[in-house]
């Protein structure tokens, strides 16, 4: 088959170094970037140590209203499809450009498979979910981390395209996961290289709700400066002003501010960490596959098969709610694994071989 592949954010490129390097064995892939990060730490990194193929064409959008991106990647995108006259369009996730370049193949008739299918909040409310949901109504094949996530997806009358696959972040993670630490390639935003102390804290906190001013971070952050370890903050660019500000302002010199880290170094500070504090869906999974103890700090639960056993619990931006929390012991269960088994790209060929046994025309 001849696949095209969008990606265009961190998670996305994480999540197609797995995808790619399974589909190019048999397929031929053709990978747009949308241009959505572009930092060399926020995307080369990634494609660099992850050995993710040089994209084939970037878009260069990134910025704006939800609508603008939106309209300019559908446009963007439906001049590809027209050229490459692909057999699928494959996507990651639920950003912006899953939503759009879904669209723009539906209506070129073109078969859509969504990976990462069926995650639901329950509330339009939140932009992600408007994406998603649109994606899975217009794709042709599901492919879902959980199976409550393939549950969701019969109970919106898609259950005959949905096939629980696993989550294929975690293929990435066991990729990297059994590799040594070689040594770190952290850098502070002073830009000296940041040596990793033995006991520290990992943290992450780049999303809207608790950026958008100074009180949540403020209070996340102080929770973090009270711990009895360092807490390692990769920062994310959307938020670095606030975030170096607020520690200077409130000298909260227990936290270590770095650049964004490559993927191999996320892992590697996840698998080692104390615990884990953070707002990324992406992160609260590997903390999970790590054994790590995590906290999510949002007002709703994004992965709820993590909230088992203390394993992860949600608190609010609030730093006595996040402490409570972290004081919390985990409970373990060896047996307990809802997110497959680290083959997902694996079982998303199966399943294309199953479907398109001889390309689109065949379906
Ligand atoms: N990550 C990384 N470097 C960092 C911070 C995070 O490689 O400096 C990885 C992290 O391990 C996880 C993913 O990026 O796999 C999460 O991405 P992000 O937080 O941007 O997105 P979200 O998970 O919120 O969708």
């Amino acid at each position: 088959m001849k696949i095209v592949t969008v990606v265009g954010a961190r998670p996305q490129f994480i999540k197609a170094a797995a995808g790619s390097r399974a589909l190019r064995r048999e397929h031929q892939e053709i990978l747009v970037h949308t241009g959505q990060h572009f930092d060399d730490n926020m995307s080369a990194v990634f494609f660099r140590e992850m050995e993710i193929p040089e994209p084939d064409y970037n878009l260069g959008i990134s910025g704006g209203s939800h609508a603008q991106m939106t309209a300019r990647m559908l446009t963007g995108i439906e001049d590809i499809l027209m050229k490459e006259q692909p057999d699928a369009l494959l996507v990651y996730g639920d950003t912006n450009s899953t939503l759009a370049t879904a669209l723009a193949a539906a209506k070129l008739r073109i078969p859509v498979l969504h990976v990462e299918a069926g995650n639901r909040l329950g509330t339009l409310d939140n932009p992600e979910e408007v994406n998603r949901k649109l994606t899975d109504h217009c794709s042709s094949l599901l492919f879902t981390a959980t199976e409550d996530a393939r549950e969701k997806l019969v109970a919106e009358g898609l259950g005959d395209k949905a096939y629980t696959v696993g989550n294929i972040m975690y293929d990435s993670f066991l990729h990297f996961a059994g590799r040594p630490w070689g040594s770190p390639n952290i850098i502070g935003l002073d830009g000296k290289k940041v040596s990793v102390p033995d006991s520290f804290y990992y943290m992450t906190c780049h999303r809207q709700e608790n950026t958008y001013s100074d009180e949540p971070l403020t209070e996340i952050l102080s929770a973090m400066n009270s711990l009895d370890a360092p807490a390692i903050y990769p920062v994310h660019p959307r938020n670095r002003e606030r975030a170096e500000r607020i520690c200077q302002k409130e000298n909260f010199s227990n936290i270590i501010l770095t650049q964004p880290v490559g993927y191999g170094d996320s892992v590697q500070l996840t698998k080692h960490a104390k615990k884990i504090v953070t707002d990324s869906g992406g992160l609260q999974c590997e903390a999970f596959y790590a054994g790590v103890q995590c906290v999510f700090v949002l007002d709703y639960v994004v992965w709820p098969e993590t909230m088992v056993g203390n394993r992860n619990q949600l608190a609010k931006a609030n730093k006595e709610d996040i402490l409570q929390k972290l004081s919390a012991e985990q409970v373990i269960d060896p047996a307990y694994q809802p997110f497959g088994d680290g083959h997902a790209a694996e079982k998303i060929c199966d399943i294309l071989r199953e479907k398109f046994p001889m390309g689109r025309n065949d379906q």
